[in-house]
């Protein structure tokens, strides 16, 4: 019942509706900082809402004590989110829903291949990290005698376009880049794809801001969409934060595990200015001093979404 009125009242909103959407297998890094300022920034230019969602589907992989951590440390950077917080963990019955959507439309198939299979039956030359694209084994129905491990949505052949509002137009072959995805995994748990595609819709969310690292799953998300009727929010990536010496961030060097606490409230300003820093916005002559709510009302006062630069780089400190 709860969900219904919820869905209802978001849907009747017209203006901007933003989210930050951390995983919480770790700590608030880098990286995550600066996902939270830009989203937070983008929805609130426009006096719009900015949600927070826990995407804690992938339960083996939740670090204990995190969700806390995160809910803490964005407290006392001065972020403050605008209704009930959602929790991935707790919407089982809405993938459901959607998968059998799907599923009933003929758009999702069960598929038996493990992923030593799809590496040996795809052409496509790839090295271990790439996503080998889907062969389409199963595409015409189980072979006889294997069991389903995983359910995958069809992909078309057109390309799928969107503009992002950092880092240009864009056109995606999905066929090329993935295949067939899968929409819920061999361990049975719900894909992120499908679960960030219903939720950003049951939450009203208009206006999706994160890290460019998701930009390529932004196609397969507007396909989903798509499929299930949904509108297509505005997109934006941020660049990427980047270990000091270049390259991924690692659990060491995003560090600035931002300490919770005492601690924070008086170094919170500091990691804010850098944070804005990074996403090439301007920075209060007094910003390390100020309260975070204080600089994060001034920052969104002065925030211009041209300024972010389309290349990342390492965090300054
Ligand atoms: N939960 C994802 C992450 O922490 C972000 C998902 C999203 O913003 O769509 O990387």
């Amino acid at each position: 019942m709860k969900e219904q009125r919820q869905a209802t009242r978001y849907n009747d909103l017209s203006s901007v509706t933003g989210r930050f959407a951390p995983s919480p297998t770790g700590p608030l890094h880098a990286g995550s900082l600066v996902a939270a300022l830009g989203s937070y920034l983008f929805a609130k230019r426009d006096g719009g809402r900015w949600l927070l969602r826990i995407e804690d589907l992938d339960t083996p992989r939740v670090v204990p004590g995190c969700v806390d951590d995160i809910l803490r440390t964005l407290e006392a950077l001065g972020f403050g989110w605008d209704d009930e917080i959602v929790f991935q963990s707790r919407r089982a019955g809405a993938y459901q829903a959607a998968l059998e959507r799907l599923t009933a439309g003929g758009s999702v198939y069960p598929c038996g291949c493990s992923r030593a299979e799809i590496a040996r039956a795809s052409s496509a030359p790839h090295d271990g990290d790439d996503e080998v694209p889907y062969p389409g084994t199963c595409r015409r129905g189980l072979p006889p005698g294997k069991p389903a491990r995983a359910w995958r949505v069809r992909v078309g052949s057109e390309p799928v376009r969107f503009r992002d509002a950092v880092m240009g137009e864009r056109a995606y072959d999905l066929a090329a880049a993935c295949g067939d995805f899968v929409v819920r995994r061999a361990d049975r748990i719900f894909a992120y794809q499908l679960a960030v595609v219903v939720d950003d819709e049951w939450q009203g969310v208009n206006q999706v801001v994160r890290g460019v690292d998701l930009l390529g799953s932004t196609p397969r998300q507007i396909h989903l969409q798509r499929l299930l009727g949904f509108p297509v929010p505005e997109y934006a990536h941020l660049p990427l934060v980047t270990a000091p010496g270049g390259g991924k961030l690692s659990k060491r060097d995003s560090a600035v595990s931002l300490a919770t606490g005492r601690q924070l409230s008086d170094e919170g300003g500091a990691l804010l200015a850098a944070a804005l820093a990074f996403l090439g916005q301007p920075i209060p002559a007094d910003a390390a001093r100020l309260p975070g709510r204080e600089l994060l009302a001034r920052a969104v006062a002065a925030f211009d979404p041209a300024l972010i630069p389309r290349t990342g780089g390492a965090f300054p400190t």
